[in-house]
């Protein structure tokens, strides 16, 4: 193609209407015809970065091989596509702002008064048009976060009303809105969606195609009112039905045209359909499991259903892959104890124990691992949960009754997790921890090599503390094996445990990397081990 062109996305009416599994849906029909595709999220809120963000504000933190900490639709984006986001396809206002000021620090704009138009509308402009210079894009789409309206959008809007108009045939501007249905009246609703509109319009963008979240099919007489109210064909008025999977969109998508009424908008000739076959056969077996297992995830962010997206996305990928349903219960980890574990972690065929930070909650994290441990359960400890299960093991195995974590008791006597020499000095909380990919070599005679199938790997992190060599002897004598060694820094990054049937424990974050085209061998490995022992419990 000539040149990149630019999709927007914008959200109305309400948030969490889904516009990341929009975008991320148009984008892999754009993909599947073979075209280069990339995914931005603009978020207008005033942090650098999401990561000094507790999960209960916006769900998980995500973080990119580059090492940025980011929104989790960039999880969406990458599971969708198996295409590696960096720090350039998450930009907050904060981070527009903290340019604009160092710019104006540095004498960039001496003599100028520094403004929100032109200053950080350009800004915004930049950050958007820095992914499609990089020449290695024909899209890029782009979503803002927040709804139309907000207040905190508007400099966002008037940067999207600019590019239109410079970009012309290369933009095209998707509005993303609901179409509530009344019970009472029987009825669905189109007025919320033409205000939205009208909003947008006073802001001097006119939206190009318009979907539509709905519980119900929305039918033509429906479709022609939106499209006469809002100045747009209706083949652009485009049906987002509720299913019962994120995985179905870009199928449903496809159904209702998105990517031809999309690609006909931007003057593109495409030479081929979408090639959907793997993401269907993804699909069929999705649906169609003869397997289940339970897999309790503990942590203590439960209440919140996006605190562990990457997780719960890694296992339904992983469940695919054994043809296997899991079923993830969460559970608090302040309600477990030696008293609870039983009741709370006794049917389960599997237990994860999550990532996480601080002392709340960590003893029944610790107790949840004992149980795994005592039991032969299968387990896989992520970050946090790996730390645990080193405090676990030397707590009860080794006799070291007041081992801990340095985050937890810095007066601990057995400090087997302690705080990386690399942070020592580190006073500022965001962006500061390890971030981002490191390789790690694996031992050849590990449960771990022969699920990866090679010896050196790239997973990425987030966090201060580390495995304490000092221990690691001590560890490996009672059967505690450091399978996985980052090679540059001696660091620990697997434990595995021996004559157990799987209990794993990593110092990374597996569950970025699994996407639908490549789930995480990690949770191929883990669900096949709880389908294991769920066929040897229910055979006894
Ligand atoms: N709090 C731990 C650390 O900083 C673990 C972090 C995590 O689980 N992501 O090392």
């Amino acid at each position: 193609m000539t040149s990149t062109k630019y999709i927007f996305v914008l959200g109305g009416v309400t948030s969490s209407l889904g516009k990341g599994i929009i975008s991320a849906s148009l984008a892999k029909l754009l993909q599947d015809r073979g075209y280069r595709v990339t995914i931005q999220k603009l978020d207008p809120y005033i942090n650098v970065d999401p990561g000094t963000l507790n999960p209960y504000e916006h769900g998980e933190c995500y973080v990119t091989s580059d090492g940025a900490e980011t929104d989790l639709d960039l999880g969406h984006y990458e599971r969708f596509l198996d295409v590696s986001t960096s720090q350039a396809n998450n930009i907050t206002t904060g981070r527009i702002y903290q340019n604009v000021i160092q710019k104006e620090r540095r004498g960039d704009y001496l003599g100028e008064t520094v403004q929100v138009i032109p200053h950080i509308t350009d800004e915004i402009k930049k950050s958007i048009e820095a992914l499609g210079k990089t020449g290695d894009y024909d899209f890029v789409l782009t979503e803002i976060g927040g709804t139309v309206g907000d207040i905190e959008s508007l400099p966002y809007v008037e940067a999207i009303r600019q590019l239109r108009w410079e970009k012309g045939k290369d933009s095209l501007v998707i509005h993303l809105t609901l179409i509530p249905y009344l019970a009472a009246a029987g009825e669905l609703k189109t007025k919320p969606t033409q205000h939205s509109v009208k909003a947008l319009l006073e802001l001097g963008v006119q939206p190009d195609v318009l979907v539509c979240r709905t519980e119900y099919p929305l039918n033509k007489g429906l479709k022609d009112k939106v499209a006469l109210f809002c100045n747009v064909d209706s083949t652009e008025v485009i049906e987002s039905i509720d299913t019962s999977t994120i995985y179905n969109v870009p199928l449903l998508m496809a159904k209702e045209k998105l990517d031809q009424v999309v690609l006909k908008k931007l003057e593109v000739k495409s030479e081929r359909e979408p090639d959907l076959s793997r993401w269907k056969s993804f699909l069929n077996r999705l649906k169609n499991p003869v397997a289940e297992v339970k897999i309790g995830l503990v942590g203590k962010y439960v209440e919140l259903q996006d605190s562990y997206k990457s997780i719960d996305e890694a296992f339904i990928h992983g469940g695919v892959m054994n043809d296997c349903k899991v079923k993830v219960k969460m559970i608090h980890s302040e309600s477990i104890s030696n008293d609870t574990a039983e009741e709370k972690l006794g049917h389960l065929d599997g237990i994860l124990v999550a990532p996480g930070f601080g002392t709340r909650g960590i003893e029944g994290k610790i107790e949840a691992i004992r149980y795994a441990r005592e039991n032969n359960v299968p387990f896989l400890g992520i970050c946090l949960g790996m730390q645990c299960a080193a405090i676990e093991f030397a707590r009860n195995i080794l006799g070291m009754s007041d081992a801990h974590s340095t985050e937890m008791n810095p007066e601990t006597q057995f400090p087997v997790i302690d705080l990386m020499g690399s942070q020592l000095n580190v006073q500022d909380k965001g962006g500061t921890m390890r971030l981002g990919k490191y390789s790690c070599k694996l031992q050849r005679n590990s449960k771990t090599f022969r699920m990866y199938n090679q010896e050196t790997i790239e997973e990425r992190h987030r966090h201060r503390y580390e495995f304490n060599n000092n221990y690691r002897k001590d560890f490996e004598d009672h059967g505690m094996m450091p399978v996985g060694i980052n090679p540059e820094n001696d660091l620990v990054e697997i434990i595995e445990l021996e004559n157990h049937s799987w209990f794993v424990g990593v110092q990374f974050h597996p569950e970025y990397q699994s996407t639908v085209n490549n789930p995480h061998p990690l949770f191929i490995g883990f669900i096949e081990a709880a389908l294991k022992y769920h066929k040897n419990t229910d055979a006894n």
